[in-house]
């Protein structure tokens, strides 16, 4: 008995009810866990906190820039979701994993001809159109179609979203979108009402991401709607549809305090029936798309740790066999994380370690972390990473991209292989 007291039993962390230590066995690392409960419990609080405070027509476009795999297009398929698509190959992947095109509606500031084509064609439901030349080109293509193609114009509120500055998408001076002052989307939508082959359905506008305040949102809902109000006046035109985009935060650390997807719902709900009421302006359908709060906490990244060493400040610095290459957020945004400890959760936090990964850059991932002692081929998992990591990841060092393993329902499976070093110079003339 004294004996077993004496030996500690380490205990794993476990994601979906697997060991992460066992999904470090099978796939090795580093590697994206992504637990498919949490993305259909997030979609399914979406929907149902939309049909509650909206229940005149709301729907829930999940943004596929967050995450996308052939994998995650179903679950979204099957939890009757639409899907946000910003270049051809989140169409492509949309279109190979048979999403049906009547729920795609496709994004992009700076849409080729031969991206548009492949919206056409494939009758996607909505084109979020960026600016005015976009918009003649769209209608010059459609030509040939049997109907008229259905567009929103995309505006830029000039709202600062409170968000890093990376992340910001509906400030004065935004790359995105027709700029309400200055009469730019006032001009194009007079535009759009002579083409014959555009049907103006309405507007589309994004703060930015991560956003936990939201009063920005009932702004930015004032701001759309005296603009709706004052082009009624003008032209006579009324918006059936308004995509208010997506940008609710989640928590990566404990100090953050994201709003739940209920309050997001019913702050921006009551906005927009509010206004709309307070103007006398037709109920438009509504459009939210998340990305991050559907799948960002549904992830996990492993990394093994392979060195340790002291630092010439005395403190310690643990090298992990991932980095810049797999989660560029922190060198972008300097965003932080929680780490833990996953072969081990038993080991309480000691001491403040930085941890880095193995490209040539400083890459520091985590500085100063408040971890337990960490040895080599000890396995640290990093919480919060479903969403802009494995969509934004890169071969930085011609290292492969990782592997991205599924958990649910007590299965574990690939989403997406890791890439070998024949997948590195298959491109390469
Ligand atoms: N819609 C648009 C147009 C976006 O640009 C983005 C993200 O950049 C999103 C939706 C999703 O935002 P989030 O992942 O913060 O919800």
């Amino acid at each position: 008995f004294q004996y077993y007291q004496k030996i500690s039993i380490p205990r794993k962390l476990r994601i979906c009810g697997f060991s992460s230590v066992y999904l470090y066995l099978l796939y090795g690392t580093p590697l994206y866990v992504i637990n498919v409960y949490v993305i259909r419990r997030r979609c399914r609080d979406y929907k149902e906190a939309f049909c509650r405070y909206y229940p005149q027509s709301a729907t829930i476009s999940y943004a596929a820039k967050a995450f996308l795999t052939l994998d995650m297009c179903r679950i979204i398929n099957e939890e009757g979701l639409s899907l946000d698509v910003a270049s051809a190959g989140e169409l492509y992947t949309a279109l190979w994993a048979r999403f049906p095109a009547s729920r795609i509606h496709v994004h992009g500031n700076c849409k080729t001809p031969e991206e548009i084509e492949m919206a056409l064609q494939n009758r996607a439901h909505r084109i979020v159109v960026d600016n005015e030349r976009e918009l003649g080109l769209i209608n010059d293509m459609s030509r040939r179609l049997p109907a008229k193609t259905p567009v929103l114009l995309r505006l830029a509120p000039g709202i600062e979203a409170p968000t890093h500055d990376y992340i910001k998408t509906g400030h004065k001076d935004t790359k995105f979108g027709l700029h309400l002052k200055g009469g730019l989307a006032l001009q194009a939508v007079k535009r759009a009402l002579t083409l014959p082959h555009i049907r103006l359905l309405g507007f589309h506008a994004h703060l930015g991401s991560q956003v936990f305040d939201l009063r920005s949102y009932q702004e930015m809902t004032v701001v759309i709607f005296s603009w709706l109000d004052k082009l009624r006046r003008l032209t006579g035109y009324v918006a059936e549809e308004i995509n208010m985009g997506g940008g609710l935060g989640i928590r990566y650390v404990p100090a953050d305090h994201p709003p739940s997807i209920r309050k997001y719902a019913r702050v921006l709900c009551d906005a927009v029936q509010g206004e709309s009421s307070r103007l006398k302006y037709p109920l438009p359908r509504l459009i939210v798309e998340p990305g991050r709060s559907i799948v960002g906490e549904a992830g996990t990244t492993l990394y093994a740790v392979h060195y340790v060493k002291k630092i010439s400040n005395g403190s310690v610095m643990a090298i992990v066999d991932g980095g810049l290459s797999d989660n560029p957020r922190p060198a972008l945004y300097s965003a932080r994380y929680h780490l833990s400890l996953a072969n081990d959760v038993r080991r309480g936090p000691s001491r403040r370690i930085t941890v880095a990964g193995k490209h040539c850059e400083a890459d520091v991932l985590f500085k100063d972390a408040r971890l337990p002692e960490i040895r080599p081929s000890d396995i640290l998992a990093v919480s919060c990473t479903g969403a802009y990591h494995y969509s934004m990841a890169s071969n930085y060092n011609r290292y492969p991209r990782p592997a991205v393993a599924s958990v649910s329902n007590g299965r574990a499976r690939l989403m997406v292989r890791r890439e070998s070093l024949a997948d590195i110079v298959s491109h390469d003339m």
